[in-house]
This record gives C-alpha cells, sequence and structure tokens, in this order.
C-alpha cells in the first residue's frame, strides 16, 4: 500500500522538489489549504513535488490533514 521507497526517494531528481526544510516551513499553510477545499499545488508547486517523493514530509502531511480534519481550525470559537 505504502509506496515508500528508500530507492525512489533517493533517485529522485526533480528540479522543482524544494526539499524537506522547506517544505516543513510551508507545510501547515498547504494543508490547511487542502482542509479548507482550496488548491495549494498553484502556491506550493515545489512542495507538491515533494510530497510525492519523501515518505517523512508525506507521513507528516496525512498526519496533520487528518488532525485537522478531525479537530477542525478554529472556526467554532
Ligand atoms: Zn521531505
Amino acid at each position: 500500500m505504502s509506496n515508500c521507497d528508500a530507492l525512489a526517494e533517493f533517485l529522485r531528481t526533480d528540479p522543482r522538489d524544494v526539499g524537506c526544510d522547506l517544505a516543513l516551513d510551508a507545510l501547515h499553510a498547504y494543508t490547511e489549504m487542502i482542509a479548507a477545499g482550496e488548491n495549494p499545488e498553484e502556491h506550493y508547486p515545489g512542495l507538491a513535488t515533494h510530497l510525492q517523493s519523501c515518505c517523512a514530509c508525506s507521513g507528516d502531511h496525512e498526519a496533520l490533514l487528518r488532525a485537522l480534519r478531525e479537530f477542525g481550525a478554529d472556526e467554532s470559537l
């Protein structure tokens, strides 16, 4: 089920890939846009590319998205 492949990750050569440091900087905003039904790939194309090739960041992204959907943003306040 998981496509987390260490070799594929090692071989990634996409020049749009922003790398883990920048990805983590923008991950929260990116994930909140998805939870809000927006399209963050227009704003963060490099991050979208990175999530396709990085197991660690895509795992963080999925966990964050699940948390946002479960607990919501601060709209109920
Ligand atoms: Zn990463």
